[in-house]
């Protein structure tokens, strides 16, 4: 079983799929339940059609059964959770851009890719996305593990973080142990070898484009 993510479905399924999207949970049926939900194509699981289904705030479809995906994990195939949390964040990047974060103008969807266009000024915004470093400190044959304060009930783990526009992962890696605990690992570079993410804006895709 695997998922393969895509923009627009290419016809021809014979079965589809609806996630809905309960806040930040998830139930799954075989139809679109939710009358006023939108709806985003967001891939194909073994020859089923693959959609997530936004349902407005307030409304509840399952009638309490939707799930956290936490508790999804375990229940559905990997490749089901996998879907369920592609479709958990193309609703939240959904329920989030609806306006420009420029000049305020309500967006429109793109036809022909994910993203939400704003017809007065032409600022592009596109799924989020936020790269991230996990890593395990090491001493010998020892190993350092925190507990996080968002953790349910007592579960300590590696170290992981988010990376800041500008960093390298290895950066990512020194400032968020160091931040965390308190720890000095690794030595610095200066040079921006490996794994440097972007260091300059995304100029291209921030640009208007008042030809269109
Ligand atoms: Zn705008």
């Amino acid at each position: 079983m695997s998922f393969t993510p895509g923009f627009r479905p290419h016809g021809g399924a014979a079965e589809r799929r609806y996630i809905h999207v309960v806040g930040a949970k998830v139930f799954v049926a075989a139809r679109n339940e939710s009358a006023e939900g939108s709806t985003h194509f967001i891939g194909n699981l073994d020859g089923a059609e693959l959609w997530c289904v936004d349902v407005p705030a307030g409304d509840d479809p399952s009638d309490g059964a939707a799930v956290d995906l936490y508790s999804y994990f375990g229940r559905a195939s990997e490749a089901e959770w996998i879907a369920a949390g592609r479709a958990v964040q193309i609703a939240e990047w959904s329920r989030t851009h609806r306006f420009c974060g420029r000049c305020g103008t309500a967006n429109e969807a793109q036809p022909h890719e994910r993203a939400m266009r704003c017809p007065a000024c032409g600022l592009l915004a596109y799924p989020r996305l936020a790269p991230a470093v996990i890593t395990l400190v090491t001493r010998g044959d020892e190993a350092l593990l925190a507990q996080g304060v968002q953790f349910r009930g007592p579960m300590y783990s590696c170290l992981a973080g988010f990376v800041e526009p500008g960093e390298s992962l290895e950066d990512a890696v020194r400032r968020e142990v160091a931040e965390e605990v308190g720890v000095i690992v690794g030595a610095r570079s200066s040079t921006p070898t490996g794994s440097a993410a972007p260091r300059c804006p995304p100029c291209r895709r921030a640009s208007p484009s008042p030809a269109s």
